[in-house]
């Protein structure tokens, strides 16, 4: 998934303070060709939740008279990517030769680190239904400029919990460990949930945001809908709340960011240079690499606002 905002910012990020259990408002963005997603953060309020600083959603969209996802290649750096479909299929095609496709209940991890390209479509043919969501988990500063790697998870830990079953994707979550490699302390899960009142464990380092994929919930007095993300601030060692039968959530969370990014477009990184950088590299065709037979479809880089990245305020 891609940043095709027309009118890009940057967003410098830090550790943001507000009161628990507040809602975190999405706004529609046009991503690739014909997907339109709901984008949770990076927003003016909620710039990340820990590491987690990139949440898009996209359906669940009937796509069975379409073409579906449609995002041609396009660059990043500094960064994970975190591919998890709730419907659907995705396939993802990468520069250093992965062809992996993506279904529900597998993820697709892609670590950009020093630089790396890659392209997402909805495969030919495809299922009538997608639904899914596009992270981005940032990497800190020491480990920022790994070699770039691609990595596919079928199998993921599940944890029963009072009132709930979840599967770890990516992190630690209620003692189970999540096979895929991550660079800072997190936990990215989902959780579904049953008919008697359920109880999270969390970690209380972390802040987190839970965001409701499908049914309703009320946590500590606040129903939540289909689409309603709250956030939680650190502190909290639980979360209780009672579900619809088959409410399914999204729960991220992570230690808080201690330090500062600076993110536009596709691009993690520390200072402007260093975007600056970054896009020149792509927009030469250097650095990134490349994905053969779809270089049609390889996106231009926006222009660059004039003067320092700096925060939208
Ligand atoms: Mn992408």
């Amino acid at each position: 998934m891609s940043n095709l905002d027309q009118e890009p910012v940057s967003w410098r990020v830090q550790a943001t303070v507000e009161p628990a259990g507040q809602p975190i408002e999405p706004r529609r963005a046009a991503v690739g060709e014909s997907t339109v997603v709901a984008r949770y953060f990076p927003s003016r309020r909620r710039t990340a939740v820990g590491p987690w600083c990139f949440l898009d959603a996209y359906g669940p969209d009937d796509v069975s008279g379409g073409p579906g996802m449609q995002v041609g290649p396009h660059p990043h750096i500094g960064l994970q990517t975190v591919t998890w479909l709730f419907d659907g299929e995705v396939l993802h095609r990468d520069s250093l030769g992965n062809s992996q496709l993506v279904r529900p209940g597998e993820l697709n991890l892609m670590t950009a680190g020093a630089g790396m390209t890659h392209a997402e479509h909805s495969p030919t043919p495809h299922p009538p239904w997608l639904y899914g969501l596009q992270l981005w988990v940032a990497l800190p500063d020491i480990d920022r400029s790994v070699a770039p790697a691609f990595a596919h998870h079928p199998n993921l830990p599940e944890v029963e919990l009072d009132g709930a079953t979840a599967t770890v994707v990516a992190g630690h979550f209620a003692g189970a460990a999540s096979p895929a490699a991550v660079y800072s302390a997190l936990v990215g899960a989902e959780v579904r949930f049953g008919t008697a009142p359920a109880l999270l464990p969390l970690d209380s380092t972390f802040e987190h945001a839970l965001l409701v994929v499908d049914g309703a919930l009320v946590i500590e007095g606040r129903r939540l809908e289909r689409g309603a993300c709250a956030y939680f601030g650190t502190g909290r060692d639980h979360l209780a709340g009672a579900a619809d039968p088959l409410a399914r959530v999204m729960l991220l969370g992570g230690e808080p960011l201690g330090e500062p990014l600076v993110m536009w477009w596709n691009f993690v990184g520390r200072t402007t240079e260093e975007i600056a950088e970054a896009r020149a590299d792509w927009e030469a065709g250097r650095q990134f690499g490349a994905l053969p037979g779809l270089e049609a479809e390889r996106m231009a880089a926006p222009p660059l606002p004039p003067g320092r990245l700096v925060p939208r305020s």
